[in-house]
């Protein structure tokens, strides 16, 4: 039996029989694992209010390698209100959680996006940008951190760069650019928000507008759904 002592965001927590939870964890130290918590339903004392997303928790497991560890206690370590208050923000939250749950293996540390999933939180909870624009580019750089990146400098056929600011087709299902030798796509980057992608792939943080956003959301919802075929 291991004893796992770890920071956590919750990304679902499914009612169990008349009493338990079962509860998915995204973990600094784990990545994803599910838990049952044993009366979590009746006794609010154990891990309180803690089964509540966008929190940061410090949960302790007990791990038996089996597909479900126990859950034996839950606290809230980084409560964020301004998150819980605002609908446009916990929407934003709940879908960035969404597709981790959807594309993270389970008991697999992802210690960068658990980096940027914390960072899009902290982002959401102060208000610093408009929700959407927070997302989009929190979700270029958690496909990036799970190792999905999207090739967005050169053909993923034939590997031919394409120019600085110019506009180019992007094929989800292949990775990135598809030039229009290689067959185009049907999906279309413009140039300028070309260029955002790429310096928010290098660290940066461009200010986006919200159809550049909404651009770029369709983009990484695309691609997250080839990587997570049960993502609806
Ligand atoms: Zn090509």
């Amino acid at each position: 039996m291991k004893a796992i002592q770890t920071e956590a965001l919750l990304l679902r927590a499914v009612a169990y029989g008349e009493s338990d939870v079962i509860a998915t964890f995204f973990t600094r130290t784990e990545g994803k694992i599910s838990a049952l918590s044993r009366g979590a339903r009746k006794s609010v004392r154990r891990v309180g209010g803690a089964l509540e997303p966008v929190h940061t928790l410090l949960v302790s497991l007990e791990d038996r390698g089996r597909e479900l560890a126990t859950l034996k206690e839950a606290r809230v370590v980084r409560q964020r209100s301004g998150v819980v208050g605002d609908l446009d923000a916990l929407d934003a939250a709940g879908v960035a959680l969404r597709w981790l749950r959807h594309v993270c293996p389970p008991r697999t540390p992802e210690p960068r996006a658990w980096d940027t999933m914390n960072t899009l939180l902290d982002v959401l909870d102060a208000r610093e940008q408009p929700p959407r624009s927070a997302l989009a580019a929190a979700a270029l750089r958690l496909l990036a951190d799970v190792g999905y990146a999207l090739e967005l400098e050169q053909c993923v056929r034939c590997g031919r760069p394409c120019p600085a600011g110019k506009a180019a087709f992007v094929d989800p299902s292949r990775g990135g650019l598809v030039c229009q030798s290689c067959g185009g796509a049907r999906m279309r980057l413009g140039g300028d928000l070309r260029e955002r992608a790429l310096e928010i792939a290098a660290g940066g943080n461009p200010a986006l507008t919200k159809d550049e956003a909404e651009e770029l959301l369709v983009l990484v919802d695309a691609t997250m759904a080839v990587h997570a075929p049960g993502l609806e």
